[in-house]
């Protein structure tokens, strides 16, 4: 008997008609004789109505107690879930995070988890119920709940296919896998049969959403074979595994082009060149708990450089009180945010042997008029940051130059 992981996301689940149809999908995979272990999302868009909520309580509303509230919304899933499966036949039980023995740290609203204590997911197994698990959730050591960001519930369910041994983790979504673009602004997008773990790391790192970035550091550590499709079709999707040496080296040298408009850039100006400047700022920005993201120091004239940084929109506000802060102890004369800034990237494990990929990147954001105003890449990405609102513009003429269009 082999062991799957399932995990719905929300809108997978956004109704009680969704969730019939989910609850014979996973009565139909047990009676196949497999174990079935599913990591559930909030129904719908009610994690989204429950932060409004909470900003018409409180004007900074955070901590402890958002998590409390967010993991709410899960709960609900995991209940209507269970009882629509074992009106089935089929038995089934419902645990939340801290239930199911999902430690993490204690950093709420980005908890990390820590380690899974599986032995109540596993005694229910053995005796032969299907196991509901609350995604996105779980409880600290200082025994908080906690959830685990944005998209959290992929987390959730690589991390128990990994603590379980699972033989897959399929993750079910409202597209039928992972595309060479997001498929709602690119109608050329194409389903891709299979991506390695190296390039889905790429792609969930750079505005990729069909898997949280975290899911895919789980999978690729444990080696967990992960399978996205859709809960609407059903249909086969997109592996994303350890694809090794056997890779067909005909293939495309660039595999998906990403987007990513959730980032501020700042940038400090007039800074002394320096040594111990850079360590200075950034240590600062660290220890505040602020994601500096991508960062260019330009060769300086006279003695002075401008240093430009991205960091998360929700985070903007905090990292420039902490620049301002540092302004009079390292010299800089200020700091400016733009909020009006998106990443445009190029993925594909055949750019490290092919040269001229990244030139090719630039003629072609440069033949539509797009300028380019920072640039970082890996062995294997390409990013540029652009204008926001040229963002899908600069996603379909990539993709289009790469050879990608369906
Ligand atoms: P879920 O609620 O099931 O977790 P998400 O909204 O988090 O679903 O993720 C699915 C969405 O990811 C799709 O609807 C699609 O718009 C978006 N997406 C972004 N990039 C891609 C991509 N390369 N391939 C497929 N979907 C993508
Ligand atoms: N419900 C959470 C969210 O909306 C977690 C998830 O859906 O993965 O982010
Ligand atoms: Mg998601």
């Amino acid at each position: 008997m082999s062991l799957i992981v399932q995990k719905f996301g929300g809108t997978s689940v956004a109704d009680p008609e969704r969730i019939a149809a989910v609850a014979d999908h996973i009565a139909r995979t047990r009676k196949q004789g497999h174990g079935v272990v599913v990591a559930v999302s909030a129904m719908g868009k009610s994690t989204d109505d429950l932060i409004r909520l909470a900003n018409e309580v409180a004007s900074n509303p955070g901590g402890r107690e958002m998590d409390m509230l967010l993991t709410a919304g899960e709960r609900i899933s995991m209940a209507l879930l269970s009882m629509a499966i074992i009106e089935r036949g089929i038995p089934a039980v419902s645990f939340t995070g801290s239930q199911a023995g999902i430690v993490t740290d204690s950093a709420h609203g980005k908890a990390k988890i820590l380690e899974i204590k599986a032995d109540r997911l596993q005694e229910a197994l053995d005796e032969g119920q299907v196991c509901i698990v609350a995604g996105f959730q779980g409880v600290s050591t200082g025994r908080d709940i906690t959830t685990l960001g944005r998209g959290g519930s992929d987390t959730t369910a690589v991390a128990l296919a990994a603590a379980l041994r699972a033989d897959v983790c399929e993750i079910y979504t409202d597209v039928s896998g992972v595309y060479s673009a997001d498929p709602r602004i690119c109608p050329r997008a194409r389903r891709l049969t299979e991506v390695s773990f190296d390039e889905m790391l790429e792609m969930a790192a750079t505005g990729g959403r069909v898997l949280a970035l975290r899911s895919v550091e789980f999978a690729r550590r444990y080696n967990v074979p992960l399978h996205v499709r859709s809960s609407f079709t059903w249909e086969p999707g997109t592996w994303v595994r350890d694809l090794g040496e056997d890779r067909n080296m005909e293939e495309a040298v660039v595999t998906g082009v990403t987007h990513d408009a959730s980032e501020a850039k700042l940038t400090i100006t007039d800074v002394p060149d320096r040594p111990g400047i850079a360590a200075l700022v950034f240590r600062s920005l660290a220890s505040a708990g602020v994601n500096v993201d991508m960062i260019v120091q330009n060769v300086s004239h006279s003695s002075l450089t401008d240093i430009s940084f991205t960091v998360p929109s929700d985070e903007a506000a905090k990292a420039e009180a902490v620049v301002v802060d540092q302004l009079g102890t390292i010299g800089a004369d200020g700091v400016t945010v733009d909020s009006d800034i998106a990443r445009v990237s190029i993925i594909g494990a055949g750019m490290k042997s092919h040269p001229g990929v990244a030139a090719t990147m630039f003629e072609t954001l440069a033949d539509n008029g797009l300028n380019i105003d920072m640039i970082s890449t890996s062995t294997i990405r390409t990013s540029c940051v652009v204008r926001r609102d040229d963002v899908e513009r600069a996603v379909r003429s990539l993709h289009t130059a790469f050879g990608l269009d369906a």
